[in-house]
């Protein structure tokens, strides 16, 4: 039986050991970190609506359940022409050898001049403890500027994460709102693009900026970051908006190991795949899902979750035919490059947008998307585990 070797425990790894283990594959998925995060609910810690143990689900269950080996160690080296990985654990640095390799590893921030002074709403669990915490100082002083933006990426923009900022943002008013103290704060967006969630469609970012104006949401896009302060953030054009705290999401850059690695890298560091998940040149033995992974398509595409997952999935099945000997049949990713996002809104509720190349939709949910997302968050955790069947048809293919 072939032995697999999956890196990253996040959401493309772990679905991409799941597929292979189903298959019948010998899978090792090795992760830096003991638990899956699921990022797409952690959305709500700042506001004190979810604990971080609930965004969270431990690695060795996840494997338990799903007839996988999972190993607690930082990959810090691929040296796919060898077929080994260098890892360092508890025990020491360890070399591990593999029939195919899976890499998930995800991507880091883009760096940015000041980046200290400010929290990300994608940093994870300690910094979004820092980020509640910073929050509720403001709520006992009883106001203050809140700023929220997010990052370009010149080299690759598919890592740009606009979504969950305007979740944070909408979160952030409406928790206000809630306490009465939305008057008392001074919320404003910025971004370096001229048009911010453009990628949702131009009519969906207008409409956007027309809400912000709604509900007394001030910003500034268009102009460059120079650099972030203590107290704000400074751009190009010589304006400073003043804050007391700085939610900054930077886009996704290729992640440092891959430096290190012998595979092969577009300019902003991710790996290079075919429409099979392949990393090119390397003959079947090396594939990449998810955000660490170069993604082709429309100029609107974008690392998602969901797109981690799709690719995941491919690559479960793409590996039973290699390991059968056979090429016939070889899915593509390419036809589920699609945004779908739930947007949510806190207590107003949430909005669907989806956009394939045929179409854009907006739906707005008024109450139910914020309960659809957490019904979402419930689905994902108590199917990961195998406490409840997959629906049919949900997440396919
Ligand atoms: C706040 C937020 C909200 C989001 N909301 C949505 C949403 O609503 N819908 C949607 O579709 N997408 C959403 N996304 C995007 C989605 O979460 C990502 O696209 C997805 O997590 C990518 O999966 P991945 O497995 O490639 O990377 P990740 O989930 O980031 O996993 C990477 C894994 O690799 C591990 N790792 C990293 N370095 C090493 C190393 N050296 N050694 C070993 N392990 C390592 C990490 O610990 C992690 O477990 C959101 C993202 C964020 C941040």
């Amino acid at each position: 039986m072939e032995r697999i070797l999956v890196l990253g425990g996040g959401i493309g790894g772990v679905e991409a050991a799941i597929a292979l283990a189903d298959k019948g594959f010998d899978v090792e998925l090795v992760s830096d970190k003991d638990y899956l995060w699921i990022h797409p609910i952690s959305i709500w810690i700042p506001t004190g609506e979810i604990s971080p143990q609930e965004c969270q689900l431990p690695l060795q269950l996840i494997a338990e359940r799903n007839n996988f080996k999972f190993t607690s160690g930082k990959v810090k080296k691929i040296i796919s022409k060898e077929r080994k990985v260098l890892i360092e654990t508890e025990k020491g640095e360890e070399e591990k050898t593999y029939d195919r390799l899976v890499v998930a590893i995800g991507g880091v921030k883009k760096s940015h001049k000041g980046l200290e002074h400010t929290l990300s709403i994608c940093g994870g669990k300690e910094e979004l403890l820092s980020l509640r915490e910073r929050y509720e100082e403001l709520i006992k002083r009883g106001g203050g500027t809140i700023a929220f933006g997010f990052g370009g990426h010149p080299q690759d923009p598919t890592g740009v994460r606009g979504g969950p900022v305007f979740e944070a943002l909408f979160n952030i008013h409406y928790h206000l709102k809630g306490l009465g103290l939305r008057d008392k704060f001074r919320l404003v967006f910025f971004a370096p693009m001229p048009k911010p969630g453009k990628r949702l469609g131009e009519k969906n970012a207008d409409k956007m900026f027309d809400f912000f104006k709604k509900i007394g949401v001030d910003y500034k896009v268009g102009v460059k970051i120079k650099e972030f302060q203590p107290d704000g953030i400074l751009f190009e054009d010589g304006e400073k908006i003043e804050s007391d705290l700085t939610i900054f999401t930077p886009a996704v850059d290729g992640h440092p190991l891959l430096k290190e690695s012998d595979l092969p890298l577009n300019q902003a560091g991710f790996i290079k795949i075919d429409p099979f998940c392949v990393v090119e040149g390397s003959d079947y033995t090396v594939w990449a899902v998810g955000d660490c992974a170069t993604i082709e398509g429309p100029e609107w595409r974008a690392k998602q979750g969901h797109l981690a997952e799709v690719m995941a999935r491919i690559v479960g099945r793409n590996i039973d035919r290699i390991s059968k000997g056979t090429t016939e049949g070889m899915e593509s990713y390419l036809p589920h490059v699609h945004i779908v996002c739930l947007m949510d809104m806190g207590s107003w509720g949430g909005i669907l947008f989806a956009r394939t190349d045929k179409r854009i939709l907006m739906i707005p949910l008024p109450k139910v998307g914020h309960w659809l997302k957490k019904l979402w968050g419930w689905y994902y955790k108590n199917s990961k585990l195998r406490k409840i069947p997959r629906i049919p048809g949900f997440d396919k293919p």
